[in-house]
C-alpha cells in the first residue's frame, strides 16, 4: 500500500516560477535554467518509477514511502522511495541522466558519458544511499526497530546505462526491472507483521517534513529587486494582467478573479515569508490600496501587526488556496 504519494518538489515549483520572472539578461538565468532542467528530469524520473512501482503488489502486508525527509541528530536525510516489508526495508534511489552512464568496478566509478564523447565523473550514489541507509538504521534503532536495510540504484529507463561489472555492493536496476526484482527476492524471517509495518510507516509520516527551500532569492544570490512582478496569465503565460471590473485583465483575452493566488505563492517561494499590503501592490501592479486590501483579506492568510507593521504571512494550517507547503 502507498502511504505518501509524489508531489512536485518545492524547489522545482520555486524554478519554474523564478524562471518566469527572471529577465533572459540576468546573470544567474543561465544556473537557474540548468538547475531547472536538472530538477524536472529528476522529477520525471521519480514519477516513471511510481508508475512502475504500482504494478508491484505482494501478497504480503508492505508499505511505500515516496520522498521521505527525515531527521536524526540535526542531520536530514531524504529517501526518494522506501518499501517495508516484513523481512526487511528498501531505500530506492531514482536517477534520471539523459547521458550515457558508464559504472566501473574497483574502484567503483560513475561516469557521465556526454554525447560529444567527454566524460565526467559524478557522486557515487551507492556512497550516498548507504549514508541513508546508516542513518536509517540509527533512525530506526530510536523506534526499537532492527531490521536489515537494503539499498537500491534505478534509472529510467530511456536512460544508457553501460555497466562494466554489476556492483556487488548494491543492485542497480532500471525503473521497470524494480518490481519484477522485488518479486524474485525469497520471503525469508518475518520480523514485522502488518501492525508493525503501519504503525513504522505512520510514525515516519508523522516525522516527515517537506524540504523548504524558501525564499530561493536567497538560495540564489539573486537580488529581489530583479525579479519581474506582475500578474501571470494562466492562459498565455505572459506576465501583466491588470485588474479592473472586478478581474484580472490579460491582453491575450483571458480574465479571472483568482490569478493573484500564483502571484502571492511566488513571492512567498521567492522574496520572503511575508508580504505587506505595498509588497502586494508592487508585486500584482495594483494601484489601488482598499482594493488590495479586499483581495488579500479573502485569500486566507494571516494579518499580523497594526498599521505600518502590518502584514500578511500564511497560515499555517489554515485553509487559505495558497499552498506554499
Ligand atoms: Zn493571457
Amino acid at each position: 500500500m502507498i502511504y505518501k504519494k509524489r508531489k512536485m518538489p518545492n524547489e522545482l515549483k520555486a524554478l519554474i516560477s523564478l524562471d518566469k520572472r527572471l529577465p533572459h539578461t540576468h546573470e544567474k538565468k543561465h544556473a537557474v535554467q540548468k538547475n531547472l532542467l536538472i530538477y524536472q528530469a529528476g522529477y520525471n524520473g521519480e514519477l516513471e518509477f511510481d508508475n512502475e512501482i504500482a504494478n508491484f503488489k505482494p501478497n504480503y502486508p508492505h508499505a511505500i514511502i515516496h520522498d521521505l525527509y527525515l531527521h536524526h541528530e540535526g542531520t536530514y536525510f531524504q529517501i526518494d522511495s522506501l518499501l517495508i516489508t516484513p523481512s526487511s526495508i528498501t531505500i530506492i534511489e531514482v536517477k534520471n541522466f539523459k547521458d550515457r552512464t558508464l559504472i566501473k568496478a574497483n574502484p567503483t566509478q560513475f561516469i557521465r558519458v556526454f554525447r560529444n564523447g567527454n566524460r565526467k565523473p559524478i557522486p557515487n550514489p551507492i556512497i550516498e544511499v548507504e549514508r541513508k541507509i546508516h542513518f536509517l538504521q540509527k533512525w530506526l534503532t530510536k523506534c526499537g526497530i532492527q531490521i536489515p536495510i537494503e539499498g537500491i540504484i534505478t534509472f529510467s529507463d530511456t536512460n544508457e546505462l553501460a555497466i562494466e561489472h554489476q556492483t556487488p555492493e548494491m543492485k542497480i536496476l532500471l525503473n521497470s526491472a524494480v518490481p519484477p526484482y522485488l518479486n524474485s527476492l525469497p520471503e525469508t524471517q518475518q520480523i514485522l507483521d502488518q501492525q508493525t509495518i503501519e504503525a513504522l510507516a505512520n510514525t515516519m509520516l508523522a516525522h516527515h517534513k517537506d524540504y523548504n527551500p524558501f525564499p530561493i532569492a536567497d538560495l540564489y544570490d539573486i537580488n529581489p529587486s530583479d525579479i519581474k512582478p506582475g500578474v501571470i496569465c494562466p492562459s498565455c503565460n505572459q506576465i501583466g494582467m491588470r485588474w479592473g471590473r472586478e478581474k484580472w485583465n490579460c491582453p491575450c483575452g483571458h480574465t479571472g478573479k483568482t490569478e493573484h493566488y500564483q502571484t502571492i505563492e511566488d513571492w512567498f517561494m521567492l522574496v520572503k515569508p511575508k508580504m505587506t499590503n505595498r509588497e502586494f501592490r508592487y508585486f500584482t501592479k495594483l494601484d489601488n490600496r482598499n482594493i488590495a486590501r479586499g483581495l488579500l483579506a479573502k485569500t486566507g492568510l494571516q494579518l499580523i501587526g497594526e498599521r505600518k507593521a502590518a502584514h500578511y504571512i500564511l497560515m499555517k494550517e489554515g485553509k487559505s488556496p495558497i499552498l506554499v507547503e
